[in-house]
């Protein structure tokens, strides 16, 4: 892309063939070159250094020391930091967005969309900055007074995926902040550059505000640098959002330290298509989730459940959906589905499409690794959708890419049971006009997901919620409502005011 010189300079980012350079303790490193292809068009960005342990050492360090002073900030006032952070993005929001499209593959809308989302979290955390409430109340005890307050942790470490690179750094670095605590980011070493410019975004903040760096730090690499933090007994939460096997390993070394984790794993999610569906609202909801961001979000359709007396119907509207599709550069104003993040992760597809003709699926619609100049960067496939039964391995297991499986069932209690029968449960959603159908779904028996949604699809989700899911997608929630509780330490307080001392449960202890 012609212009990416120009992005990067207005983001402060000096690329040259030797690395972005960085020249700051909380984000400085000595480590070998990470380079940052996009897979748009294959063509290298920029490269950076890594962080090698004493560069990570440092950066906690300069977090550290940096919690005291901002922990003693009050709260409103931090929360007016981050107004100001909200408002320089609001303002590098073009810049940004189309950075992360052209290193991310997703569509410039989305892109922009993920900024947005960003200045919607600054927005939220600052009003949150006036609400961390702690319950009040009434002792057993004559003259005394209990309540509960919530203290920050210290440093949070953050480590993040390729596929929201930035948003979900900023519910996580946000929150934290407006809580008092300190975030040391270690984010895709898939995606390092979108992290280096939000970081000179909130640098220019913290010195106009005369704070110390340390309250935003970066560490950059791969999993051996996710390990330093999750080992590190010096940090106070660890949020993770990745993989499975990522979030097992973390949620392990941090539980053999007795350590606070926030996990955000994989989904495996489905929508139920009842008989009464309004199929003109299910279509596009459903080929939204399953193809969006080329079926890598989390929240992305993987499972489509549909009755058996409409199975033909929605099949025959998906096909002819499907064949108006435009691939290819997600930059371009009109294009439905970008690139995979890169070839490993098209590799995966097709060994996802092997394995599901092996199982004995049939393809709806064909599944292609496409070729040509416009192609050139090999990370392009088409979207694709496939009859499957629930049980098949294949079908149990996310697969980051946009393969659709289809369905059918003939009661809604089996709806249910087959949208409920994976490991997984993030997002789920039920299309439906009857109101049995949709209050079964949402009930104590109905999806076991951390988000259940009725007539709109699985995929995205708005920041006013608290946001996560449940079994192995980690049980983590983050972003809106009272997620901010799990970046803070509550404390109960009694106060005794009176004269005597009385103990509780009517104890008595003379002397
Ligand atoms: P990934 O697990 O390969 O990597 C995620 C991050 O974890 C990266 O920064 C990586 O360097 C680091 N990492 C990997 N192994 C680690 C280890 N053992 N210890 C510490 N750090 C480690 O995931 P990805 O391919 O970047 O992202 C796709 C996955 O993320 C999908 O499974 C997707 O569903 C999931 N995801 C979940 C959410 C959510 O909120 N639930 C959001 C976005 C993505």
């Amino acid at each position: 892309m012609k212009e990416i010189h120009d992005i990067l300079g207005k983001l402060g980012i000096a690329a040259s063939n030797n690395g972005v350079s960085t020249g700051q303790t909380s984000w400085q490193g000595g480590g070998a070159l990470l380079e940052s292809f996009s897979p748009v068009d294959g063509l290298k960005i920029a490269a950076l250094t890594g962080s090698v342990k004493t560069d990570y050492d440092r950066a906690v360090e300069t977090a550290t020391l940096a919690f005291k002073k901002w922990r003693s900030i009050p709260a409103p006032k931090r929360g007016e930091i981050v107004r100001q952070m909200g408002a320089k993005l609001r303002e590098r929001k073009h810049e940004l967005g189309t950075l992360v499209s052209y290193e991310m593959g997703k569509s410039l809308q989305e892109g922009l969309g993920e900024v947005q989302e960003m200045i919607d979290i600054c927005d939220f955390a600052t009003g949150l900055s006036r609400q961390l409430y702690g319950l009040t109340m009434h002792s057993e005890r004559p003259q005394h007074r209990m309540y509960e307050q919530w203290h920050p942790l210290g440093v949070t470490g953050i480590i993040s995926a390729f596929n929201f690179p930035v948003a979900v750094w900023s519910w996580n670095a946000m929150i934290a902040w407006v809580c008092g605590n300190v975030c040391v980011w270690k984010p895709s070493e898939k995606t390092p550059l979108t992290a280096i410019a939000c970081q000179h975004i909130i640098q220019q903040v913290l010195k106009d505000n005369e704070v110390p760096e340390g309250v935003s730090c970066i560490v950059s690499g791969g999993r051996e640098v996710g390990e330093w933090l999750a080992n590190d007994p010096r940090i106070g939460l660890v949020s993770a959002t990745g993989s499975i096997p990522m979030g097992r390993s973390v949620g392990e070394a941090v539980a053999r330290r007795l350590g606070k984790s926030l996990l955000e794993l994989g989904g495996n999610n489905a929508i139920i298509v009842t008989p009464t569906a309004d199929l003109k609202v299910a279509v596009p909801g459903i080929v939204f989730g399953a193809v969006g961001t080329a079926g890598q979000r989390c929240t992305s359709t993987r499972r489509l459940i549909v009755h058996e007396s409409i199975f033909e119907e929605v099949k025959a509207r998906l096909k002819k959906a499907y064949g108006q599709l435009k691939i290819g550069n997600p930059l371009v104003e009109g294009i439905h589905v970008g690139p995979l993040i890169d070839r490993p992760a098209v590799t995966q597809y097709e060994n996802a499409v092997a394995e599901i003709r092996k199982s004995g699926g049939r393809f709806v619609v064909e599944p292609a690794v496409l070729t040509g100049e416009e192609y050139a960067s090999g990370c392009y496939v088409a979207p694709c959708i496939a009859e499957v039964e629930n049980h098949f391995a294949i079908v149990q297991h996310e697969t980051f890419a946009p393969i659709l499986y289809m369905i059918p069932y003939s009661e809604p209690d089996e709806a249910i049971a087959l949208q409920n029968d994976v490991p997984q449960g993030l997002s789920s959603a039920i299309f439906t006009n009857d109101l049995r159908d949709a209050e079964r779904f949402l009930s104590h028996a109905g999806s076991d997901c951390g988000i259940a949604n009725v007539n709109i699809g699985t995929s995205g989700a708005e920041i006013g919620g608290a946001f996560g899911g449940e079994k192995e997608t980690g049980g983590g929630r983050e972003s809106g409502s009272d997620a901010w509780k799990a970046y803070m330490r509550r404390q109960t307080n009694t106060i005794n005011y009176g004269t005597a001392l009385p103990l509780a449960q009517g104890i008595k202890f003379e002397i």
